[in-house]
């Protein structure tokens, strides 16, 4: 199944945020509406999304002090932020942008504009789940169609073991820890344990067959995806 990317919706008005919500849906995206920064607080502990589309003027809390608040978190500071607002002028999207948002819509949008600026920031962020192809030794990736070739053998990788598979390929040849991969695979690190990345590490060796060396353990480190060399093989 294709990644759907999660989108978090922090909009008071109702009619507004179902319309976007409708729209992404019919778009291949997850959305999750929240109507205050309490709710998006919630929703964000609950699961990391892949995206937030905040509106400026809230209840309680205004958009741009959760940009500033969400940008400085260690656990949400990656995630693509993009500023909703009725007002347009320079002014406000300088003050959205300082706040750490990477994009900005004046309202009103249309359905085609905030499709592309969610895919474009989406893509800035994190190239893996664009729908790129990605190749690292023998061993090609293709996240749009979901398919991973070995030497042009096809493999077959249960989905948790595919999207492994495309982060350490995006990264390859740097070690990354089991923290660091819950962070960045699974999007949420506090309620699974690390153990959980050795497990579906060993999941994803099994698939890859021969390539299995590619996948080196880093004594005291973690995991990082490396050329196959004959070192990395009796790693
Ligand atoms: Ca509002």
């Amino acid at each position: 199944m294709k990644h759907q990317p999660a989108v978090l919706i922090v909009e008071d008005e109702s009619s507004i945020a179902e319309l976007i919500a409708v729209n992404l849906r019919h778009n291949g995206f997850r959305p999750i509406w929240a109507m205050d920064g309490d709710t998006a607080q919630c929703e964000i502990d609950a699961l990391l999304p892949d995206v937030i589309l905040l509106d400026w003027m809230l209840p309680g809390e205004s958009g741009l002090a959760l940009a500033k608040r969400w940008r400085h978190h260690p656990r949400t500071k990656e995630i693509p932020i993009i500023m909703l607002t009725a007002r347009g002028d320079e002014a406000d999207r300088v003050a959205g942008l300082d706040a750490g948002a990477d994009d900005y819509m004046a309202k009103p949008f249309s359905t085609k504009e905030m499709l592309a600026r969610i895919r474009a920031v989406l893509r800035r962020r994190a190239p893996e789940q664009a729908g790129g192809k990605v190749s690292v030794g023998c061993l090609s990736l293709d996240a749009s169609t979901h398919r991973v070739l070995h030497n042009d053998q096809p493999l077959r990788l249960g989905p948790t073991e595919f999207k492994l598979l495309q982060y350490l390929m995006t990264h390859a040849e740097r070690v990354h820890s089991r923290g660091q991969l819950l962070d960045k695979v699974w999007g949420d690190h506090v309620f699974i344990e690390e153990r959980t990345v050795d497990v579906h590490v060993k999941r994803l060796r099994e698939a890859l067959g021969d390539a299995s060396g590619m996948v080196e353990t880093v004594r005291g480190a973690g995991y990082r995806l490396t050329v196959q060399t004959s070192s990395s093989a009796r790693a």
